[in-house]
C-alpha cells in the first residue's frame, strides 16, 4: 500500500497505540483511506481496516492515469525549476561578466579622450617649436648677414 502522509484517530491498533489514517495511491485503490498501525510501513502489528468503500471500477480506471499524469507533470516542473537555476547562476555570470566589459569600456573612453588631448597638443608643439625655431634661425641668419655686410 503506498501512502504519504496520515492523521492519528482516537482508535488503538493491535499493539495498543494510537492506529492512523492513511491513503492508499496503488492501482487498486487510489485516493482510497485505510486505518493501520503508525509502524504500519514497517510491518507493525498488523492492524488494517478500510475507511471507505471500494471506488468504482471508472474512478479504478481514471484515478492512476491523472497520478501518472500528475506525476510526469512534477517531474518536468522539476526539470524546469533546475533549469530556471542554471539560468539563473548563468545570468550572474553575466552579470558580472557585463560589468567588467562595462569598466573596460569607460577605461578605453578615458584612454580615447587622452588620446583625442594628445592629438591637438602635439601638433600645436610642434607648431610652436617651429615659430620658434624658425624665428631663432631667422635672427641669426640677420646676424650674419650684419656681420658680413
Ligand atoms: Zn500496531
Amino acid at each position: 500500500m503506498s501512502e504519504s502522509s496520515h492523521t492519528t484517530t482516537s482508535i488503538d491498533c493491535y499493539c495498543g497505540r494510537r492506529a492512523v489514517i492513511r491513503t492508499s495511491w496503488m492501482n487498486e485503490n487510489p485516493g482510497r483511506r485505510f486505518l493501520s498501525c503508525l509502524n504500519y510501513k514497517d510491518g507493525g502489528c498488523g492492524y488494517f481496516h478500510w475507511q471507505e468503500s471500494p471506488l468504482c471500477d471508472r474512478a479504478r480506471t481514471i484515478i492512476p492515469g491523472l497520478l501518472r499524469k500528475i506525476n510526469r507533470l512534477d517531474d518536468e516542473n522539476k526539470k524546469l525549476i533546475e533549469n530556471k537555476q542554471n539560468l539563473e547562476e548563468i545570468n550572474k555570470k553575466l552579470i558580472e561578466r557585463n560589468k567588467i566589459l562595462a569598466e573596460r569600456n569607460r577605461n578605453l573612453v578615458q584612454e580615447k579622450k587622452k588620446m583625442r588631448l594628445m592629438l591637438v597638443i602635439i601638433p600645436l608643439g610642434f607648431s610652436l617649436l617651429w615659430m620658434i625655431l624658425s624665428k631663432m634661425n631667422f635672427g641669426s641668419k640677420s646676424a650674419g648677414l650684419e656681420m658680413i655686410g
